[in-house]
């Protein structure tokens, strides 16, 4: 079995949260490949943690993936303010004797470092196209969790746990590893809150993940952290307004000053989004498709939301209503050039992530999240066969049968883009329904 099975057999997405399948990536050929440990979600601790834990796993995983991919460079991409790890790194990389191959690119602390074409732009100085993807200009980005679980693979262990920060206005920030298919309410009680009904839980960084409606979920292998603010918290008022509300609030002031595009990390790469003008288009009901298609380019990042707008307005939210009108009617939009060069201007606009954390209300609660030692057993486990980029996982297994950690409980369909799912813990199948397969231990 080459890596490429090993991958897809082992069932790994993109740890990064996109759920991308890994296996799909590493079918192509790069000049570079690069790692993504810049996690410039604020609050979250998970991956300068394992790079400092699982250094040469993650070396030795990064560096199968970049070989196989025939990449002529490796770069791990880490921000500067993590000294000891790049320390840690530097040395591993020179015990490993991959330092010909791997090495070190220290990145500024901004937001959103972490978006895939920031971070090729970072490391590598080229533009990832509009509307395109890094391979375009022959990179592939792999996350730190990735590149750790690549090795696990190459020793036949497949995706059964998750790393996972939680953190936020809560009495225990931590980092800790739970089975996949584990309820989230469990892993936030790890938070030392028992009753959530004063807080609501946001699912992933405070910048791009979604307030949860319920808690009744289970993890998923895309899960990266949860934050717990209370419910009258700035940014889970902000977050809680509806597409209809931001519809109607940004319809009544929007002063046309152009912040929200001026520090727009897509725009500053030198791609034409420009949500000013969204924000115009949807404000004078102006039907020209062709500015509405520069919808399509925002990455959701949301800073224009949540930092660059000073009158609090919903500029990415405009974004979204109109992605979501023309993708209704199958409407694309196309880059009229190939090559593009980031603007003059970037370098003067980027956001250090403390101005943004302050800007949040989260200055409170930037702290640090230690990887612990606990031990979550549930007795339950809800496993999704639809938790990455593609067609859901079809079951293999039936209710009554008994599995054990690690077995394959669904592969992927043939010919489709997916991921295989596992057995998180070794029990009796009891459910198979709704894309989840349920096991109890036992
Ligand atoms: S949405 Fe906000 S930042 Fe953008 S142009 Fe309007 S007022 Fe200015
Ligand atoms: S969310 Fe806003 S700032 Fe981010 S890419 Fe989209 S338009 Fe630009």
């Amino acid at each position: 079995m080459n890596l490429l099975d090993m991958v897809r057999e082992a069932g790994i997405v993109g740890a990064g949260g996109a759920g991308f399948p890994t296996h799909a990536k590493l079918a192509s050929k790069a000049e570079y490949i690069l790692l993504n440990g810049a996690e410039c979600e604020p609050l979250l601790r998970v991956d300068q943690q394992l790079m400092e834990l699982f250094a040469d796993e993650i070396i030795n995983g990064f560096t199968a993936a970049g070989k196989f991919v025939g990449a002529n460079k490796a770069i791990i991409g880490i921000k500067g303010k993590h000294k000891k790890v790049i320390s840690i790194l530097r040395d591993r990389i020179e015990a490993l004797q991959v330092a010909d191959f791997v090495q070190v690119k220290e990145i500024p602390d901004i937001y959103p470092a972490g978006d895939e074409q920031v971070l090729v732009h970072e490391l590598t100085g080229r533009v990832v196209p509009e509307a395109g993807i890094p391979i375009q200009v022959g990179c592939v980005v792999l996350n730190s969790e990735t590149a750790l679980n690549i090795y696990y693979a190459s020793i036949q262990k497949p995706v059964t746990q998750k790393y996972i920060t939680v953190a936020g206005d809560v009495p225990r920030s931590l980092t800790v590893k739970v089975p996949v298919g584990t309820p989230i309410i469990d892993v936030l009680k790890l938070s030392g809150i028992e009753n959530f009904d004063n807080y609501k839980v946001i699912d992933g960084g405070p910048m791009m993940g979604p307030v949860m409606n319920s808690l009744d979920g289970y993890v998923t292998k895309k899960n990266k952290g949860f934050v717990i603010l209370k419910k009258d918290h700035y940014l889970i008022r902000k977050k809680s307004v509806s597409l209809e509300q931001a519809k109607r609030v940004n319809k009544s002031a929007c002063a046309q000053c152009r912040m929200c595009t001026d520090l727009c990390p897509r725009y500053l790469l030198g791609h034409e989004m420009q949500p000013h003008k969204i924000m115009r288009a949807l404000n004078y009901k102006l039907t020209d498709i062709e500015n509405q298609k520069i919808a399509q380019l925002c990455c959701q990042c949301n800073l224009c939301e949540l930092f660059s707008c000073p009158a609090g307005l919903h500029p990415k939210s405009a974004n979204l209503y109109f992605k979501d009108k023309l993708a209704q009617q199958n409407i694309r939009y196309k880059p009229n050039k190939s090559e593009f060069t980031a603007r003059k201007s970037r370098e003067y606009r980027l956001i250090p992530s403390k101005r943004l954390i302050a800007r949040l209300g989260l200055n409170n609660f930037d702290k640090p999240a230690p990887m612990t030692e606990i031990e979550l057993k549930p007795e339950l486990v809800y496993i999704s066969t639809n938790q990455h980029v593609g067609v859901p996982a079809v079951p293999i297994v039936s209710v009554g049968d008994h599995v054990e950690i690690g077995q394959q409980i669904g592969k992927i369909p043939e010919g489709s883009l997916g991921a295989s799912v596992h057995a998180s813990i070794s029990g009796k199948v009891v459910e198979i329904e709704n894309d989840f397969i349920g096991i109890r231990r036992g």
